[in-house]
């Protein structure tokens, strides 16, 4: 398809490092987005075990461990493990977040880190992948309605150390100093997914892309009180404007409070390096006609100050826990016995890593929680009516019995649909398709009930 650039948005870009208007156009006009896939090391260690995209993979993406550039585009709704969360399908160029994260990131202690603008998840399944078990992710998203994708793609992950938010970014002004680092991959005008996205170049106009740059800063000015001094600060786009990238990290930089990092050069790989106008800062580039992935811009700055180590903050009121019998019951749910506390959440119970506990708790009295550790089900008469969470967590204990199917009981489950299988006990199982869960099933007398989660279902034929 033939995609129409728009004059204004040519010329806006001109003196923009980095971009060459002739390649441009043509990476435009006649290459075809590249598709990518980054793999749940929890879950998938080899790519080419899944049998769905071995015959696919191409290249890694050099500046993952965990990415591949596929040869085509399928289909993956119709690869169970793509359901039970042993990949993400994410843009290659937006995995550089990685290369900060390991950069930039002090190593061997436990971090608190959130990814504040995080659905559909692309970079919370990242970030997770890369910080220690013992650190903890808060993955927040302010629109209601795409926060129900984002706990989707979290508990399909299956990691136990994420807390799901739905909160304005003013909200964490509640958190003093809280996170040692804050990711923001800001709204933005969009024109670096022109290529995956055609019908969104009608919507550009330099007006948006004012309306993005000021919103930009509003959403930055609102949550830098909760990066601890000395923290990290990961900002990131997919637009080429330089209203929405450097201007913004001269903005960050202005007040003294921040100066930018550099993520190692010795990896850029037709990445383009810039330097904002004012403070300098570094800034990282990605043209679709530079390397293989699409538009996205990163820069990475430093608050000032010392890090307080032994930071405290006061929970108010006392959690809700469960008995010490009824702990026994749920601890046996786990391989490791010790490492969660129960904590009762409405009509469930949610199981918080231990070293955790506290920091979720104090989560729990500032903002709006979605999801939190595993939420293990209900707890009815000491016996777990076991959740969808919990299968598909890595943390679970091999205790229910497994049903192995083939592939296409596998999508039939996944459609929520009636499934046949011959199985000869009864009782809640664990349906596994290729040694990956994926979900929930109850076998009774002449019958097998299905949890696959409504709202989840696949729904095309
Ligand atoms: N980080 C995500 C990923 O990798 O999958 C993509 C995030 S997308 C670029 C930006 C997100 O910011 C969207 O989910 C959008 O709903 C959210 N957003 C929109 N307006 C916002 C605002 N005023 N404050 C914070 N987030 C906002």
């Amino acid at each position: 398809m033939q995609l129409e650039l728009p004059y204004s948005f040519l010329n806006s870009l001109q003196t923009v490092k980095g971009f060459d208007r002739n390649n441009f156009i043509e990476a435009h006009t006649l290459n075809k987005p590249v598709t990518s896939i980054r793999l749940n090391p929890a879950k998938l260690k080899n790519a080419k075990d899944d049998s769905f995209l071995a015959s696919l993979l191409d290249e890694k993406v050099p500046w993952s461990k965990y990415g591949y550039y596929l040869k085509g585009r399928p289909s993956f709704t119709l690869d169970p493990w793509f359901h039970a969360g042993a990949y993400y399908v994410q843009e290659a160029s937006s995995m550089f977040l990685e290369q900060a994260l390991e950069q930039c990131l002090p190593k061997n202690i436990p971090l608190r880190i959130l990814d504040l603008c995080a659905a559909p998840g692309g970079k919370s399944t990242h970030i997770q992948s890369v910080i220690s078990p013992e650190s903890l992710l808060v993955s927040n998203e302010v629109i209601k309605p795409r926060v129900n994708i984002l706990t989707e793609n979290i508990t399909k992950w299956g990691a136990c150390n994420v807390v799901v938010t739905n909160n304005d970014p003013k909200d964490f002004n509640r958190l003093p100093h809280f996170f040692d680092c804050i990711v923001v991959d800001a709204p933005c005008s969009g024109s670096g997914l022109f290529r995956k996205d055609p019908d969104a170049v009608t919507g550009w106009s330099l007006q948006a892309v004012n309306h993005c740059s000021q919103r930009q800063q509003r959403i930055l000015a609102d949550v830098m009180g909760a990066l601890k001094p000395g923290g990290i600060l990961i900002y990131s786009t997919c637009s080429y404007s330089y209203e929405e990238n450097e201007l913004i990290s001269d903005w960050i930089c202005e007040s003294g409070e921040f100066t930018g990092m550099p993520v190692n050069p010795s990896q850029l790989n037709g990445i383009i390096e810039t330097k904002s106008n004012l403070s300098k800062s570094p800034g990282y580039r990605f043209y679709p006609d530079k390397l293989k992935g699409e538009g996205f811009y990163i820069s990475v700055f430093k608050k000032k100050g010392e890090a307080n180590l032994l930071h405290e903050f006061k929970i108010k009121n006392k959690p809700e826990l469960v008995s010490k019998s009824a702990q026994q019951i749920l601890a046996a749910y786990f391989t490791h016995k010790n490492y969660f506390n129960f904590l009762k959440w409405q009509d469930d119970i949610l199981a918080i890593p231990a070293p955790l506990f506290n920091a979720v708790l104090y989560l729990q009295q500032n903002l709006y929680i979605k999801k939190a550790g595993i939420n293990m089900g209900q707890l009815i008469r000491d016996q777990l009516i076991p959740s969808h969470d919990l299968v598909l967590s890595k943390a679970m204990a091999p205790v229910l019995p497994l049903v192995k199917v083939n592939e296409q009981t596998a999508l039939d489950f996944l459609r929520k649909k009636e499934i046949h299988i011959e199985a000869s006990h009864k009782g809640w199982s664990i349906l596994q398709y290729k040694g990956l869960p994926l979900g929930i099933i109850k076998i009774l007398q002449g019958r097998i009930n299905n949890y696959y989660p409504a709202a989840w279902r696949i729904l095309n034929k």
